[in-house]
Order: structure tokens, then C-alpha cells, then sequence
């Protein structure tokens, strides 16, 4: 029988995991923590391990899983960018999910930019408290306002349609030009034009601080920025210098660059110590959701299936119509 070590385990991975594999009956070990080179041993006798946006996937933990005897590592998510491709080149195979629900994340960029827009999760927590004063909550219309959007892959494609939906006007980026019912323009174009900027792009060497304090200066005053993408496309401290001085008028995060340590855990009875975070969280132009987007229950369903299937090819025929292949990586 295929033995899995699951990484990161949470309870609803578990749900779907455990639903989706009545058909395929591997044995799967979730295991709570983080796979890390302190707990890549735990994945001793596995043939597999899964793991997701937060394992650390880098050279050492791939050595040791490779001593370990493990032939695949099952990235159950689309982005791969804890990984270190190069390393694991011709040593172990490595497979991911690329696309589960392009819908659930686009959505969730809508639902982020319309909460902090017109100020609904502040709305709520007034009239739960009978204040029903809208002072301090203005917003302003979506419509005819130009959105950038950068990187137009099955994400930024889905949020693109939303976005028409709310009549808005669509500039896009991306270093392929595949999406036939956009404008594409240059960076610096996305930068000076939009009122709102959102991020669809994976992190790489070239998109890495893609916003920092020289794109910032070149942004309209009081512009948006949503990030469901990967925290490291923004440099967290020029951006809350942005915020600090109102260049940015909002920024809407499902992803910060030092996530790894406190997204997906209950902090709440800890000191963080991340100032940035702290300060971030701190503003009321700026919310923050942990990594959420993928989180409905269309994605978990399509993540649990894919995965495992990934998983069963392999070992029934050594096919990997998932694998990512390190020349095909974009840096
Ligand atoms: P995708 O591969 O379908 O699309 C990515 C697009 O980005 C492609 O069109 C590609 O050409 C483009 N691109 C690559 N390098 C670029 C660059 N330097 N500048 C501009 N564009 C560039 O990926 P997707 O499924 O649309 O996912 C996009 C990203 O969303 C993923 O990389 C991942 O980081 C993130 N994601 C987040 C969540 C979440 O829960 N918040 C869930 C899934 C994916």
C-alpha cells in the first residue's frame, strides 16, 4: 500500500483528503507540523509526502526525504515557489495542483476589495453594537474605475471578468499575452493609470518586491492594492510607507511575506512580534485575510482529487501529467 506523509495536516484537509481517498485507499499520515528538515524525518517509510504554500521545500529538507526513500513530493496547491525545483531535478519528482478553483481566489480579491472599499466589515461591527453612524465609511463606485491587472493566467482571467462585470476598465500585464479580450499593456502603464492593482502573478526572481518604493511612487495617490498571489510581490515595509503617507489608499492581503510562521494558526493568544504585520493590521486602510483564498469547498474538493490522482499515476505507470519541471520554471 502507498504510504503518504501529509504535512501541515488540518482538520478540513483531512475531511477532503479522507472523502476522496475511500477510492484509492492509500495510507495516509497527517502530520500537524510544518514539513521542515527538523521533521522531514517523520516522512521515513513514505512513499510520497504532500505538503503546501508554507513547507519549506528547500535543498536540505529535499536531501533528507530523498534518504528517506521518498519518490514524490505532492505539492497539493498550484504555486510552487517553496520549492527548490533545481535541487529536486532529476532526484525526486515533484507535482502540484494547477488550478483547483481559479473562481475561489478571484472571488475572494473581489470580496476583499469591496469589504475594505465601502468599510462592510466595519459596517458590521457597528450595527451589531447599534451604532448605526456612517461616518468614516465612505467608499467610492467600482464602476469606470481601471483596474491593472498583473498576470492574466486562470486567476487573473476569472478576476478580469468580475471586474467587467462591475463595468470597470481593464489594463493588464503579463509576460505572455495569451488572454484575447484584454488591453495589455507595459508595468509602468499598470502603475500610473490604475486605481486599483491586482496581483495574479507567481513569485519569482523577476516578480520578487514587484511592488516596492519605485513602482509605489509611480501609482496614482490613494490607489488599492490586492494581493492573493504571494506576499514576497510586495516589499511589506515600503508599502505600509505608502499606507503611512496615503500614496496607497488600501491594501487588501491574503498573503504576506512572512506568513509562514503565523497564517493558517490561532495567534491571537501570542505576542507577534512582526512590526510591520502589526502596524499593517493596525490601519483601517488596509484587511488581511490568511491565505484564504483558495478556501471554498469546490477548490479542497478538486485539491484532494488531483493530488491523490497525481499520487496514483505515478505509482501505477510513472506518468506526471503534474510535474513540475524545473526547465519550464520562470526566474
Ligand atoms: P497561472 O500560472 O495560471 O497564471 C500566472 C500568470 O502569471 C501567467 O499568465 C504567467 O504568464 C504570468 N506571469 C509569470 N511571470 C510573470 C511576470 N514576471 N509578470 C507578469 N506576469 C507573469 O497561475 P494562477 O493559477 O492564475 O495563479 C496565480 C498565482 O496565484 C499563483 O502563482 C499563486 O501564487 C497564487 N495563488 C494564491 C492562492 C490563494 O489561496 N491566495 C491560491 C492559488 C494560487
Amino acid at each position: 500500500m502507498i504510504k503518504i506523509s501529509f504535512y501541515d495536516a488540518k482538520p478540513y484537509d483531512e475531511e477532503y483528503f479522507n472523502r476522496v481517498n475511500e477510492q484509492y485507499g492509500f495510507d495516509i499520515r497527517y502530520i500537524e507540523a510544518k514539513l521542515d528538515e527538523s521533521t522531514a524525518v517523520l516522512s521515513s517509510g513514505s512513499d510520497a509526502v504532500c505538503a503546501f504554500v508554507n513547507d519549506d521545500v528547500s535543498e536540505g529538507v529535499i536531501d533528507r526525504l530523498c534518504d528517506n526513500g521518498v519518490k514524490m513530493i505532492a505539492m497539493r496547491c498550484a504555486g510552487y515557489n517553496n520549492v527548490d525545483i533545481k535541487h529536486a531535478d532529476g532526484k525526486i519528482e515533484v507535482v502540484r495542483v494547477p488550478a483547483y478553483s481559479p473562481y475561489a481566489v478571484a472571488e475572494h480579491a473581489m470580496a476583499m476589495l469591496l469589504t475594505l472599499n465601502r468599510r462592510t466589515h466595519k459596517a458590521f461591527l457597528r450595527t451589531r453594537d447599534f451604532n448605526f453612524s456612517l461616518n468614516g465609511l465612505t467608499g467610492f463606485d467600482l464602476y469606470g474605475k481601471t483596474v491593472g491587472v498583473i498576470g492574466t493566467g486562470n486567476i487573473g482571467r476569472v478576476f478580469i471578468d468580475i471586474c467587467r462585470g462591475f463595468g470597470m476598465k481593464i489594463l493588464a500585464y503579463d509576460i505572455a499575452e495569451t488572454c484575447p479580450y484584454v488591453e495589455y499593456t507595459d508595468l509602468d502603464t499598470i502603475f500610473k493609470k490604475s486605481d486599483i492593482i491586482s496581483l495574479h502573478c507567481p513569485l519569482n526572481k523577476s516578480t520578487h518586491h514587484l511592488i516596492n518604493k519605485e513602482s509605489i511612487a509611480r501609482m496614482k495617490k490613494g490607489v488599492f492594492i490586492v494581493n492573493t498571489s504571494r506576499g514576497a510581490l510586495i516589499n511589506s515595509e515600503d508599502l505600509l510607507y505608502g499606507l503611512l503617507s496615503e500614496k496607497i489608499g488600501g491594501a487588501c492581503l491574503d498573503v504576506y511575506e512572512e506568513e509562514v510562521d503565523l497564517f493558517y494558526e490561532d495567534n491571537s493568544d501570542v505576542i507577534v512580534k512582526d512590526n510591520i504585520l502589526s502596524r499593517l493590521i493596525g490601519l483601517p486602510t488596509v484587511i488581511v485575510t490568511s491565505h484564504q483564498g483558495f478556501f471554498t469547498r469546490e477548490a479542497l474538493s478538486n485539491i484532494a482529487s488531483t493530488t491523490l490522482e497525481n499520487i496514483s499515476a505515478y505509482f501505477a505507470d510513472g506518468s506526471l501529467p503534474n510535474k513540475i519541471r524545473y526547465k519550464t520554471v520562470k526566474i
